[in-house]
């Protein structure tokens, strides 16, 4: 078997893959779970022709998978791959580039600066603004708020990446009750401490209320939410950042999914006032729908991206620098994929009304879903400006067995959340590859099986 054999031969079972995912269940079956028993086997002693591996893995692992790739998966806040991402995700695979540096990589750095200024033009951000390639939103949170720490200490007269934060002034961290738990990672990462934060009240749909405010001085940072992961909603980013600006705090934005409201021009509205921030934090692999991993940190101050990313100039002295840009100077990471390329290749492909169709797209999907769900009798929770919905079918117990149903059902799968108090289904459209007929047949499914709970409704 040759390597053009064992790669077409693979092609050919990732496309009977992508094919076949409507005609199965989104959640895999017992049986394919099951089947996973087949992997524990002992370490060979001997090589294995890649093609019988090729075999196993598709065999005992394809059918393993939550169909995430295809239509109906409505679970957490996931995006498919566009295809001219995932296309490109196989090509880069077979260059199998450290994208670290322009010298081992001049076609994963050329791409980098391609898609970081188109990133920034879609978002409507600041063009001057440094961005890392990092592996998701939890990790760009975490990069931007290194910055923000860097910034903030440096105002006071503290070096923290030579002195560390033994001795250092303290600094302030304001979030919103309503908060995202990769922000509170990333703090507790950062040394700042995620129970040490003020956490301001906030209003029905979660946004941070910025009457609530408290007074700032000294090195601050706060944090604020482009797209709370339940609601969808946004804070009131022109108010807080005018308030956090007058006392010298450092904004930033948690954006994973909703900054790329700004891309559709009939949802931009919701990111009034967000351009305004020093810090960003998004996801590629969520609503622009490139292939796992992808996450972007985008920091006005590139200066202070880069000194919070520096490793010691002389102990990177081996390294080749140039007067260019080196990706490896804007993220925590040296040797890593150069997962540029598919950012590239999803906005290559797409164009500007293409981003602005998919996100307007989801958004009526998720509009669509709650229509139909609140036609039915049941209460959805929040106001539905873009692609989140959270509904609730009565008591906790109720809408529990009413996921579990549902996602053995299989026609579409949802995840349960909490909501102020109230359990619910958390419906969140974000695949470029979910159809209307696929919302149809999606809402029907959710509706059939909540009916055996709620006779009566
Ligand atoms: C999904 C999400 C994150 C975390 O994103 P990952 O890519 O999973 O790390 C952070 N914040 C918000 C608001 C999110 O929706």
């Amino acid at each position: 078997m040759t390597l053009r054999d064992l790669l077409e031969s693979t092609a050919r079972r990732a496309v009977h893959y992508l094919e076949t995912l409507d005609d199965r269940g989104v959640a895999p079956t017992a049986q394919a779970l099951h089947n996973l028993s087949r992997l524990h086997e002992s370490f060979p002693e001997h090589p294995t022709d890649p093609t019988e591996v090729l075999a196993l893995l598709d065999e005992v692992g394809s059918p393993a998978t939550v169909a995430s790739a295809g239509g109906r998966f409505f679970g957490f806040v996931i995006g498919g791959a566009v295809p001219a991402s995932l296309a490109a995700n196989w090509l880069a695979a077979a260059w199998d580039q450290n994208g670290g540096l322009i010298a081992t990589s001049p076609i994963g750095a050329a791409l980098e600066s391609v898609a970081m200024a188109w990133l920034l033009d879609v978002l409507h951000l600041p063009p001057e603004s440094g961005v890392g390639f990092v592996t998701c939103a939890t990790a760009a949170n975490f990069t931007a708020l290194a910055a923000a720490r860097h910034s903030v200490l440096q105002q006071v007269g503290w070096d923290v990446e030579s002195q560390g934060l033994f001795g250092a002034p303290p600094i302030t961290v304001i979030v919103g009750d309503e908060v995202h738990v990769s922000i509170l990672k990333a703090l507790t990462l950062l040394g700042l401490g995620r129970d040490r934060v003020i956490r301001v009240p906030v209003d029905d749909q979660g946004r941070m209320r910025a009457d609530a405010l408290p007074a700032m001085s000294g090195p601050t940072i706060v944090c604020i939410q482009a797209g709370n992961v339940n609601s969808g909603a946004f804070d009131p980013a022109t108010e807080i950042i005018a308030k956090a600006h007058a006392s010298g705090a450092w904004v930033h934005v948690d954006g994973a999914f909703g900054l790329w409201a700004a891309a559709a021009p009939d949802r931009a509205y919701l990111t009034a006032g967000y351009a305004d921030a020093d810090s960003w934090g998004t996801d590629g692999h969520k609503w622009l729908n490139t292939p796992y991993d992808c996450g972007l940190v985008i920091c006005r101050d590139a200066a202070a991206l880069k000194a919070a990313m520096a490793a010691s100039a002389a102990s990177s002295a081996y390294l080749v620098q140039t007067e260019n840009r080196e990706p490896y100077q804007y993220t925590p990471d040296f040797s890593r994929r150069a997962r540029g390329v598919e950012v590239w290749a999803a906005l290559r492909s797409l164009g500007r009304s293409g981003v602005a169709d998919l996100v307007e797209r989801t958004c009526r999907h998720a509009a669509r879903f709650a229509e139909g769900l609140t036609a039915a009798g049941y209460l959805v929770l929040n106001e539905v400006v873009i692609n989140q919905v959270m509904v609730t079918f009565g008591d906790a117990e109720t809408t529990h067995a009413i996921i579990a149903d549902l996602q053995a059902e299989g026609t579409c799968w949802a995840s349960g959340s909490v909501w102020h108090g109230h359990s619910v289904m958390r419906i969140s459209v974000s695949s470029w590859a979910t159809t209307e007929s696929d919302v149809e047949r999606s809402l029907e499914a959710i509706l059939r099986v909540a009916a055996r709970y709620t006779d009566g409704v």
